[in-house]
C-alpha cells in the first residue's frame, strides 16, 4: 500500500469537502454532499488517480437522531474514537482566527482500493492543549453553531488544508472545492503566488487571479440562492481580519457579502453543476459565468447489497470497476434477479419489524422514501389525499421512511411528525414506518430492500439526488418528480416512472403540489401497483432497465473520469 512517503513525488488534485462520508463508523457526514464526496474519493482510489483529500475530523460527528413514540427528533452527540480509525500525524500549521494563533493538527485514513490505488484523507482538528477551549471546539460539530462558528470552520477548511498539504510535501496541481465551503483557499493561494510589487504598476495587480484560477476547480451543489454560504464583510473582518485588501475581496466575493460561492467561481478555471439541469438553472442565477455540468453518480460497489453483488459476480465479473459491464445485464435470468431482490427485501423486512414491531410482510408492494428531512423534499406529498391514497393503496402498499431533520430545521422537523400522524391515521389498512437513525448502513438497506424508491423533492431544488442512483444499483425502480439526475435517468414505463410534468421554467416558482399529487395517485393506481401485482415478468424488465441503463451511467467512476478529461487535465 501506498503511503504518504510514496505519494509525495507525484503532483495531486487535492479535493476540499466539508463533510465526506465514507464508511458508517465515522460519522463525518451529514447527507448527500458528503456522501458523494467519499464515493468521489473511493472510485478516485480504483482509478489510480493521484488524489488527496482534505475534510475537518467533526469529534462530535452530526448527530445521533432517536425519534419519540409521537414523531419528535431528538439530537444526540455520536461518540466515536478517531484514533480507532486513523493516524495523528505529526506536522501542525497554524492560523490567525480573531487575531489568535490557533494550533491545526491533521488526521489521515487512507481509502485504499483493491485495484492499488489509494487517496489519503486529511482530518483538520483544532483540538489540541496549546488552543484555548473555545478554539478546541472549531472542529466538534459538522453545521452545529452559528455564522461565526461556521465562518472559522470554513477558514480552517480552506486555509488550513492548503497549508497542511505544503507542510506535508505535496505538490498540488488542481484544488477541487466540493461546494463553496472550501473556497477560502483561494486566498490563501493568493497570497502565495504574490507578484512582485516592483513589476506592477497596480497595487491591486500584485493579486495573481489568473494564476490562481488556473489551480481551481469549482462544484456547486445548490441550486437556490438561500443556499450559498454568506458572510457579512464586519464578521471577515473580525475573524480572519485582512488577508487580501477588503476592496480587492469585494470585488472577488460581493460587495455587500462575502459570498463563498461567488469567491470561488472567479477563482477557479472550471466552475459545473451536478447534473445537466442544475448547470442551466446555476447559469441563469449567476449570468455570465460559464457553468459546465457533470452528473453525480454512486460508487457502484458501495451501493450495491450483498445478494446483487453476488449476481453480478457471477454473470458480469469485473463490474465493481466497470460498472459499464452493467450494459449485459441481459445475461442475468429473470428468476435470478427476482431471488436476488427478495432476499434483499427480507433483509429490510426482518430489520423493519424487530425495529418496530409493524410486522410488514414480503409479498407486499413496498415503497422506500429516506432522504434528509425538509421542506422542499416534501416527505409527505403522498398523503395530499388520505382517502384517495387509501382507495389505491388498502391492502397493497407498505411505506418505509427514515432521514434526520437539520437541528434548527422546524419546519423539517414537523415533516417527521405528521409522517407520524398520518401513519396513525392510515393504521390497519397501509403500514408505515419512520426508520430512526438515517444513515450509510441504512441507505444500503433500504434502497435495496424496497420495491419502489420515491422522490418528490419541489422543482429544481433537487441539484441531483443520489438515493435513487443507489436504488437502481440494486434494481430498485425510480418513481420520482422529474427533476435532478432523474430528468436524464428517466425513460417512463421503461427505468422507472416519472411524477408530474418536465421542468419548464413556469414552474419555478408555483406550487406544483396538486397536479404532482395527481399524477402520483394516477400512476401508483394504474400503472405502479397493477404492474407489480399483476405483471412481474414487465417489472423485472424494468429492474433490468434500472441497472443496465441508470446503474451503467450514474456512478462515480464514470463521473471521475469526466471530471479527469474536463477539469483536472486542463
Ligand atoms: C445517499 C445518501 C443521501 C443523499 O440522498 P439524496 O437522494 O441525494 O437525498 C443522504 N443521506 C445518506 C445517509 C445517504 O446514503
Amino acid at each position: 500500500m501506498k503511503r504518504i512517503q510514496d505519494m509525495i513525488p507525484e503532483p495531486k488534485i487535492a479535493y476540499f469537502s466539508m463533510e465526506i462520508g465514507f464508511r458508517n463508523d465515522i460519522p463525518t457526514y451529514s447527507g448527500g454532499l458528503g456522501v458523494l464526496a467519499g464515493d468521489t474519493i473511493k472510485s478516485a482510489a480504483d482509478l489510480n488517480l493521484p488524489m488527496v483529500a482534505v475534510t475537518l475530523l467533526y469529534r462530535k460527528g452530526y448527530f445521533m437522531q432517536e425519534i419519540d413514540a409521537t414523531g419528535r427528533q431528538i439530537e444526540h452527540p455520536v461518540k466515536w474514537n478517531p484514533a480507532d480509525h486513523m493516524t495523528l500525524l505529526p506536522q501542525r500549521v497554524r492560523v490567525r482566527i480573531e487575531g489568535r494563533d490557533v494550533s491545526i493538527q491533521a488526521w489521515v485514513y487512507y481509502i485504499d482500493s483493491l485495484t492499488g490505488g489509494s487517496v489519503p484523507i486529511f482530518f483538520l482538528d483544532t483540538d489540541v492543549p496549546e488552543n484555548n477551549q473555545e478554539d478546541r471546539e472549531l472542529t466538534h460539530c459538522l453545521y452545529g453553531g452559528d455564522d461565526r462558528y461556521r465562518l472559522k470552520q470554513e477558514l480552517i477548511l480552506g486555509v488550513c488544508g492548503v497549508r497542511i498539504l505544503k507542510a506535508l510535501g505535496f505538490q498540488i496541481k488542481k484544488y477541487h472545492m466540493n461546494e463553496g465551503h472550501a473556497s477560502l483557499l483561494t486566498l490563501e493561494l493568493l497570497t502565495r503566488f504574490k507578484k512582485d510589487i516592483e513589476t506592477v504598476w497596480d497595487e491591486r495587480a500584485v493579486w495573481d487571479t489568473e494564476k490562481v484560477k488556473e489551480l481551481c476547480v469549482f462544484t456547486t451543489h445548490t441550486p437556490v440562492e438561500a443556499g450559498h454560504d454568506k458572510f457579512s464583510y464586519d464578521l471577515v473582518r473580525d475573524v480572519v481580519g485582512e488577508v487580501i485588501p477588503f476592496d480587492v475581496l469585494k470585488e472577488l466575493a460581493g460587495k455587500d457579502k462575502l459570498n463563498m460561492t461567488l469567491l470561488a467561481m472567479n477563482l477557479s478555471m472550471y466552475i459545473n453543476g451536478v447534473a445537466k439541469k442544475h448547470g442551466e438553472v446555476s447559469k441563469n442565477l449567476f449570468p455570465g459565468y460559464q457553468i459546465h455540468a457533470i452528473t453525480n453518480g454512486v460508487h457502484s460497489f458501495t451501493w450495491t447489497c450483498e445478494s446483487m453483488a453476488r449476481l453480478y459476480d457471477k454473470y458480469l465479473p469485473g463490474w465493481a470497476n466497470e460498472p459499464e459491464l452493467f450494459v449485459r445485464i441481459g445475461k442475468i435470468p429473470d428468476e435470478e434477479i427476482w431471488e436476488a431482490h427478495m432476499e434483499a427485501k427480507k433483509k429490510l423486512i426482518d430489520y423493519v419489524n424487530e425495529k418496530t414491531g409493524a410486522g410488514m410482510d414480503c409479498d407486499t408492494l413496498t415503497i422506500g422514501f429516506a432522504r434528509r428531512a425538509t421542506a422542499y423534499k416534501r416527505a409527505s406529498l403522498l398523503f395530499r389525499d388520505i382517502d384517495r391514497l387509501l382507495k389505491i393503496g388498502k391492502g397493497k402498499l407498505q411505506l418505509i421512511y427514515a432521514g434526520k431533520a437539520h437541528p434548527k430545521d422546524t419546519d423539517g422537523k414537523s415533516n417527521i411528525e405528521e409522517i407520524f400522524r398520518k401513519s396513525e391515521q392510515l393504521k390497519g389498512a397501509i403500514k408505515i414506518v419512520y426508520l430512526q437513525g438515517y444513515d450509510m448502513d441504512l441507505a444500503l438497506k433500504l434502497v435495496s430492500g424496497v420495491d419502489v424508491w420515491l422522490n418528490t423533492p419541489m422543482r429544481p431544488r433537487e441539484a441531483s439526488g443520489t438515493s435513487g442512483m443507489k436504488a437502481a444499483h440494486n434494481g430498485v425502480v425510480n418513481f420520482s418528480v422529474l427533476d435532478g439526475w432523474w430528468i436524464e435517468g428517466h425513460i417512463e414505463g421503461f427505468t422507472g416512472w416519472s411524477i408530474g410534468p418536465a421542468p419548464t421554467e413556469a414552474t419555478l416558482t408555483a406550487s406544483t403540489d396538486d397536479i404532482d399529487a395527481e399524477d402520483l395517485y394516477n400512476k401508483l393506481e394504474n400503472l405502479v401497483i397493477p404492474t407489480y401485482y399483476g405483471q412481474r415478468n414487465i417489472w423485472v424488465r424494468m429492474m433490468q432497465n434500472a441497472i443496465g441503463k441508470n446503474a451503467y451511467y450514474f456512478n462515480t467512476h464514470r463521473m471521475m473520469r469526466r471530471y479527469v478529461t474536463e477539469a483536472y487535465i486542463r
